[in-house]
């Protein structure tokens, strides 16, 4: 039999996801600020979130509105309130008329060991970090559902596949993650919606640099001891990961070449995981 194989160009990326509405959970910052200017690049509209003083997050939206010419709107929902996320899904639906992609990102860190873990650390974690993923997916799921296209991205950690030891909360919250993204791409894998979990080991950002301050003091080290000998100690590469490496990540998630990776943890720790 006589095969032809078709071969095609390879699309171009830069305008890959136009027309599309995307929303960041905690993007006023670090990872989040990086994927959403990352999805703009690619053409997506992006509905931002998170915490920030009201002048620099409108800094923030009109600099991304400009240099990629795409519309940013803004929701300061905060993410251990379900009401306010329910709020914040509905009004970009209705003012967008869709959501295609959604990036579950919010999160925060509390470092302490297990049997002083402050119970109200614990309930913050768990809020911010997973259950209001729970909260943003189940409800963007029907509008997918009905466009018959939807991808979730949800922004977990290393720590959804190993441990380390003073991060209960954070652990158990990022392995949570990980099982509601298997979940969410089950029910939804016959229905042009994905949902995958990416798996970053250390990066560059306030939340990283908060924890370099306080391991120096503790461990009476200096700041580059603590990045070389605590932090990336884990890291094979000994590099951070950087939060455009994210972005591009995920737009890539979020196109239509990844259409088949649903359900998956991908790890970008630079080997740590890999131990
Ligand atoms: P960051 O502190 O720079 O940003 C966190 C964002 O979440 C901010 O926009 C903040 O305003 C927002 N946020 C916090 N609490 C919120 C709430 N209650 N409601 C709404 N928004 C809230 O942190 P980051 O390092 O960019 O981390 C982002 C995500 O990436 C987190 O889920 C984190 O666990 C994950 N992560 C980070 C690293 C790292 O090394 N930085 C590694 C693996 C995973």
């Amino acid at each position: 039999m006589n095969i032809q194989l078709k071969t095609r160009s390879a699309p171009s990326t830069a305008r890959l996801l136009a027309g599309k509405i995307s929303l960041v959970t905690g993007s006023t910052s670090g990872i989040g600020l990086g994927i959403a200017r990352a999805l703009a690049e690619a053409g997506s509209a992006v509905v931002l979130n998170g915490f920030g003083v009201a002048s620099e997050v409108a800094k923030t939206r009109d600099q991304i509105a400009s240099e990629f010419g795409v519309e940013v709107g803004y929701s300061a929902a905060d993410m251990t309130k379900p009401e306010a996320i329910a709020e914040m899904i509905a009004t970009t639906i209705s003012e967008h008329g869709r959501l295609d992609i959604l990036v579950n990102n919010a999160g925060i860190q509390y470092v302490a060991p297990l049997d002083q873990f402050p119970t109200e650390k614990w309930d913050a974690i768990l809020s911010i970090n997973l259950s209001s993923a729970f909260h943003t997916t189940r409800l963007a799921l029907p509008a997918m559902r009905k466009n018959k296209f939807g991808r979730i991205v949800n922004i977990a950690s290393a720590h959804g596949l190993v441990a380390s030891p003073f991060k209960a909360a954070y652990v158990a919250a990022k392995h949570g993650i990980v099982g509601l993204t298997k979940v969410a791409a089950l029910e939804t894998a016959e229905e042009g919606i994905t949902c995958n979990a990416i798996c970053p080991g250390y990066v560059y950002t306030p939340l990283v640099e908060a924890q370099i301050d306080g391991q120096a003091k503790a461990h009476g080290i200096s700041r580059e001891q603590v990045v070389h000998d605590v932090l990336l100690a884990q890291q094979p590469n000994k590099r951070f990961a950087t939060v455009e490496e994210l972005g591009a990540l995920t737009v890539f998630l979020a196109s239509d070449a990844a259409a088949s990776i649903t359900g998956t943890a991908l790890p970008v720790d630079g080997g740590w995981t890999a131990h």
